[in-house]
Parts: structure tokens; C-alpha cells; sequence
């Protein structure tokens, strides 16, 4: 490691692993083996006899052979390599990447849960359906929706499903309609799962304070207009004020309201989407329920809907029975039937609902102390950084690199120096209506002392940007790599090892 460029004025600079560790081939030496079977007390079979020589693999070509601790060693030390938020705080605007709790783990793993099989009577599977059908009506309680499926495997394909159901609607009326309203302070997803319906996407241009512009939606809403997908809060970080208006505006047109659910965190215990007007929404349970979140999942973004949309519902629908008893129905004449194996990812669900259980009505609470930690550093960054947008934050704060940009110094920049100083980067150059964007989510797992080496940090970083800007334009400093060629590994990944 060369200099240390790192300000002495910061109490916290946790450095990252900086070990070389090769490819596990490179460690390969012949004969060498992570096992050893006791000699054989019965005669050896003669495996090409048995199976056909044909059959008989001679090894490997180039398999790795290495002891049972350099295995151990090489893949715990890749494991350090990772940031996680088990290592540090981890304020990725729009991720809501929470703290998992573990006793959601321990009931994930609990006998009868853990090992059930999805294909198993459902006389059997009666512990199970019920933990779905308690997660169901907490969820329907949080949202204020009226019915619910739990299969959709992430947000986006909650999306996706959200507007199946509003295809389906619309066409048993006799027209599915064509287009899909979509707000610039949209998550990007929202246009994607439009297009991918088979709806067109038109723009709603938001007003300088962030919010749709009441009076270009009612020009906007056609009788072509299927839906209006609302991402509440916007990107922006700040609440949609007008939504039981933007819902009358729809309805009056016979279109429905979507609304992208997943920051919830900034809502759950405190307003009820489905009292606001809003007809179908989806959840990311590895958001606001925690569940663990980052690496690719799994994860989970149940669909809650009105009475209206109830017939099309995915199948199998969870249903209780007069006895108490619980059945999965398949037979639902108007579904747009499976959008998933099976009732969706069980072991997310568990968890999720572990996690709401033990919050019980103190989950208002969490969703508080998300909004405080937010605008805590929203108030100590006012000023250092630019604020675009001034209206109230709630789960999270976006600045823009304005001021840092006169010293040539960008979001990009900034974020790479953030990892310096022992953070995870905040989301940049998202949302797209804020150039040069610093999206910021602390998440309620944050501590004040926790959001101040933050705020420190980021302070730090705005006095470098202004007295040394090529210490931040060339960081990170401290880590094993520097800066990567990110669109050469999005086009061309090398995901597979080859002799030389
Ligand atoms: C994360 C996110 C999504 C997409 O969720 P995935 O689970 O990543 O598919 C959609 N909308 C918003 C507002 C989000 O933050």
C-alpha cells in the first residue's frame, strides 16, 4: 500500500482487506486432495466394466486440486472482499438496505419450515399456509388494500404483475387501453414493466418542486390511458401530495392508480396507501422487511390490490375455509394465472413476517427513525452539498454535485472517495431529472453516531473537492482495486476461467 491519503481528521477509517488471492487454479498442485477415504476392505469394482469405458470420466481437465484449508482459506478470504451491511453502513438511495435481524434467520431455519416441501399435501402443509395467511393480512393491514398474492419474486416482477391485473381488468370491460402514464421521478423500472405489458409509456413532467403537475395529468389522461404507475416517494425522496386528486383524475377516465411500493419504508405504520385512493401497488419485502437484500436476491414483492382486481389475482389463491382449514384454489376462471412456481419465495416470506411480528405496531416506529436519520443528514449536508429539490425529505435525500463540479469533482467521484473512508456509496446520478445526483438512504439501522462519521465524512470529502480535487477524482485510495472499466465488465464479463 502506498500513502495513505486518508485525513487524520477522521476518526474512522477502516480500511478494506488488502491481500492478493490468485485464482483457486493457480493454487493447483498435482495429487494433492481435500479428502482422504479410509484403504478399501472389499475388493475395488472395476468401474468401466460396470458402467461402459465410454462412461467413465478419467477426471477433469484442469480441476483445481487443493487441501481441504487452502479450499477454506481462498473462499473466506474472496468473502472479505465483499462490503456488506453486516460490515458497515450501507446508504444506497432507493435500496432501503436495512439491518437483517437474526432471529429472522432463526426462524427460517426452524424444522417444518426449513424443510418442507412445497408438493406436499396441503392436509400436511397447514403450519405453512398459515404463515403465508398471517403475513397476507399484516401486509393487507400495512397497505390498507383488500387481497393480496405473495408470489412475485422481486419488485420488478411485482410490476410486471400489478399491471397483468390492470390488463386483465380493462380488457373483461372490452378495452385493455394503451398507454401507461409515467412521472419523470419514477424508479426505471416502472417504464420497463410498462413496455414489457404491452402498454406504450408517455411522460408526466413533474413541477419544480417534484411533484406531478395536476393540471398537464388531467390534459394527459385519454380514454388510452390504462394507468398512471406512481412511485410514492418519488425518487426524489419526497411524498406525492396530491394523490387521492391523482386518483380521482384516473378514475373519472376508468383508469387505474399503480403505486411502486417498494420505499415503503418511508410509509409502513403511518399512512395507508390503499385509504389514499391508490388501486394496485407492490411491496419489496427485501426492502422494508428486511430480508436479506444485495447479491442478487432472493426476494419478494407481493402485489396488494382492491376488491376490483381481486378475480385476476395469480393462482393458486391462499383461501380459509369455512372450518378454519386453508386451501390453495386453482381454479379461478379470470387469473392471469401462475407468475410464479409454487406460492412464491417461502423462505423470504418467513422472514419477512418474522421481521413484522417482532416490530408489531413499533414498525411505525422504525419507518420514524428511517425519515429522522434521513433528514439528520439532510440538515448537516444542506449547504456543503446542493439541494435540488426543497420540499421535505422522507426516507432518503438527494443532493446534487453542483457545487463540487466547479472544482471538476462528480457524484461518481465522490462516491468512489466515500469508500475511503469505510462506507459503502451512496446511489449516483439516479434519479435522472437530478444531474449528477447523490441519492442517500441511512435506513433506521443507523445509529447518530453511525450518520455523523457519515456526515463527517462527507464533509470531509466537500473540503478535499474544493482544496485537492484530484485526491477524490482518482480515489478510491485504499482499496485492492481502483477504478474499473464498469461498462467493459457490463458488455464484455469474463465469467469463466481458461488455460492459458
Ligand atoms: C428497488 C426498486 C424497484 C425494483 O425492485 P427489485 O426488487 O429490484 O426488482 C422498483 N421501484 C423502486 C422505487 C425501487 O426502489
Amino acid at each position: 500500500m502506498k500513502d495513505n491519503p486518508l485525513s487524520q481528521k477522521i476518526k474512522k477509517a477502516s480500511r478494506h482487506t488488502s491481500q492478493e488471492e490468485g485464482l483457486i487454479f493457480e493454487k493447483s498442485s498435482p495429487g494433492k486432495r481435500g479428502f482422504e477415504l479410509p484403504p478399501l476392505d472389499v475388493p475395488a469394482a472395476d468401474a468401466a466394466k460396470l458402467l461402459g469405458a465410454q462412461h467413465r470420466a478419467q477426471g477433469v481437465e484442469h480441476f483445481p486440486e487443493v487441501s481441504e484449508i487452502e479450499v477454506l482459506r481462498h473462499f473466506t478470504r474472496l468473502s472479505t472482499w465483499n462490503f456488506a451491511i453486516d460490515l458497515g453502513m450501507y446508504p444506497l438511495g432507493s435500496c432501503t438496505m436495512k439491518y437483517n435481524p437474526r432471529v429472522n434467520e432463526f426462524v427460517a431455519r426452524l424444522d417444518g419450515i426449513a424443510t418442507e416441501h412445497p408438493a406436499q399435501p396441503q392436509s400436511l402443509s397447514q403450519g405453512c399456509l398459515k404463515i403465508l395467511r398471517l403475513l397476507e393480512k399484516c401486509l393487507l393491514e400495512i397497505t390498507g388494500m383488500d387481497a393480496i398474492t405473495l408470489q412475485p419474486a422481486a419488485g420488478a416482477h411485482g410490476e410486471m404483475t400489478g399491471l397483468l391485473l390492470i390488463r386483465a381488468y380493462l380488457e373483461k370491460q372490452g378495452n385493455a387501453r394503451k398507454k401507461v402514464l409515467i412521472p419523470d421521478s419514477a424508479h426505471g423500472t416502472n417504464p420497463a414493466t410498462a413496455v414489457i405489458a404491452g402498454y406504450e409509456v408517455e411522460n408526466i413532467k413533474s413541477e419544480s418542486h417534484g411533484q406531478i403537475d395536476i393540471a398537464r395529468l388531467r390534459e394527459q389522461v385519454t380514454p388510452d390511458v390504462a394507468a398512471l404507475m406512481l412511485t410514492n416517494p418519488s425518487t426524489l425522496g419526497i411524498f406525492e401530495q396530491n394523490i387521492p386528486e391523482i386518483a380521482e383524475i384516473l378514475h373519472a377516465k376508468g383508469a387505474l392508480l399503480y403505486m411502486d411500493g417498494a420505499n415503503m419504508n418511508a410509509l409502513a405504520g403511518v399512512t395507508r396507501p390503499g385509504d389514499l385512493g391508490v388501486d394496485v401497488m407492490h411491496l419489496n419485502l427485501h426492502k422494508t422487511f428486511s430480508t436479506p437484500h444485495g447479491g442478487g436476491g432472493p426476494g419478494a414483492g407481493p402485489v396488494a390490490v382492491k376488491k376490483l382486481l381481486e378475480p385476476y389475482l395469480p393462482v393458486p389463491v391462499l383461501t380459509e375455509k369455512p372450518d378454519g382449514t386453508l386451501a390453495l384454489d386453482a381454479h379461478r376462471k379470470d387469473s392471469i394465472g401462475r407468475v410464479r412456481a409454487f406460492t412464491g419465495n417461502f423462505g423470504v416470506l418467513v422472514r419477512a413476517l418474522a421481521y413484522i411480528l417482532a416490530y408489531g405496531p413499533g414498525i411505525r416506529q422504525a419507518t420514524e427513525d428511517a425519515v429522522v436519520n434521513a433528514n439528520y443528514i439532510r440538515k448537516h449536508l444542506e449547504g456543503v452539498f446542493d439541494l435540488p429539490y426543497s420540499l421535505p425529505s422522507m426516507h432518503e435525500v438527494v443532493f446534487s454535485d453542483a457545487k463540487q463540479k466547479k472544482n471538476g469533482v462528480s457524484t461518481m467521484d465522490i462516491a468512489k472517495r466515500l469508500i475511503d473512508y469505510g462506507f459503502h456509496p451512496y446511489t449516483t446520478a439516479f434519479p435522472l431529472i437530478v444531474p449528477g445526483a447523490l441519492m442517500i438512504e441511512p435506513t433506521e439501522s443507523e445509529s447518530k453516531e453511525e450518520c455523523d462519521l457519515f456526515i463527517e465524512a462527507m464533509r470531509s470529502i466537500a473540503e478535499e473537492s474544493a482544496t485537492n480535487p484530484e485526491l477524490v477524482k482518482t480515489a478510491p485510495h485504499t482499496t485492492r482495486v481502483r477504478r474499473l472499466d464498469e461498462v467493459g465488465a457490463a458488455r464484455k464479463p469474463v465469467l469463466r476461467w481458461k488455460p492459458a
